[in-house]
């Protein structure tokens, strides 16, 4: 194999789902670079792989990224894996890849599992557009701003998040994008407790906020793209003020004031007035 930097993707739950070329790569590298080596050791040995393993995560200093590109200028093979799914995405890996190209060394990537993939190919939400937005700020203030910022964007959304936060992400994304947009959950992709869900943002909450097995394992979130045929874009009361303010106020004002004391969609809101507007005429 020619010398260079590696990026290959390991299963996310189901250890078959690694690619015949990965596991050679694997094989054939000099060193692999691992997340957390304990962890990976299994799928190697699984996979009666021996390769040296040294650890490489997103703690690790300057000296740890220097050592691989040294092992790779010296004409080794160093392959990147991280715990699951495909390096880089929600994962460590960025530092060492920006420091293999500015070494102009080869870095080659290989196609595998990667959770947001999956759960968008199974989510039946549109796809021509999709936003990777991975994991949200913890803080519910900071969640529900990034959502905000999230919500002008028109594409399917893809969010990461860890099980004890799942209600509160629904909830705070019910707030923000009302409770009739359609959302998938899907959890454990790959594995015995797979569970795929779809349904308005306000039952999927529900659901999952009574039924504590649903908070349990790892999950991604999707959200749709606002559906101008199917969606009203707020609760009737910031209608109500809405409609009070579009007398006094032009419409893209009015839309911004109610969009701020609801925490709603400007541009939906906006869109609302110009429909209402064409339906009077
Ligand atoms: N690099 C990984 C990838 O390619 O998807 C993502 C790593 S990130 C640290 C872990 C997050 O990915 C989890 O918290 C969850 O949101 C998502 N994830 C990983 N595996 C999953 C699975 N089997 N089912 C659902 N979500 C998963």
């Amino acid at each position: 194999m020619k010398a260079g930097l590696y990026i290959v993707p390991t299963p996310i739950g189901n250890l078959e789902d690694v690619t015949l070329r990965a596991l050679d790569v694997l094989r054939s590298a000099d060193v692999i670079a691992a997340e957390d080596t304990r962890h990976s050791r299994r799928l190697l040995s699984h996979y009666d792989i021996a390769t040296p393993l040294v650890s490489f995560h997103e703690h690790s200093g300057d000296g740890v990224i220097a050592g691989l590109v040294e092992r790779i200028i010296a004409g080794q093979v160093v392959a990147l894996i991280s715990d699951a799914g495909t390096p880089l995405v929600s994962d460590p890996g960025y530092d060492l890849v920006q420091a293999a190209h500015a070494a102009d060394l080869p870095v080659s990537a290989l196609p595998g599992a990667c959770a947001a993939i999956t759960a968008l190919s199974v989510a039946g939400l549109p796809t021509h557009a999709f936003y990777f937005a991975g994991f949200m700020p913890a803080k519910s203030a900071a969640r529900r701003k990034r959502l905000l910022e999230l919500s002008d964007i028109e594409a399917t959304l893809i969010l990461y998040e860890a099980p004890h936060r799942i209600v509160a992400l629904l909830e705070d994304s019910q707030g923000v994008f009302g409770g009739e947009r359609e959302a998938v959950l899907a959890r454990e992709l790959t594995k015995t407790y797979e569970t795929i869900r779809r349904d308005r943002l306000a039952n999927l909450t529900h659901w999952v906020a009574s039924d504590p097995n649903q908070q349990k394992g790892e999950i991604v979130v999707l959200i749709a793209p606002h559906s101008k045929k199917t969606e009203s874009p707020a609760d009737p009361r910031a209608l109500q003020l809405l409609e009070a303010l579009s007398l006094e106020l032009p419409p893209k004002r009015a839309s911004q004031l109610v969009a701020q004391a609801y925490e709603l969609n400007a541009k939906a809101l906006y869109q609302h007035l110009l429909n209402r507007k064409n339906d009077d005429q």
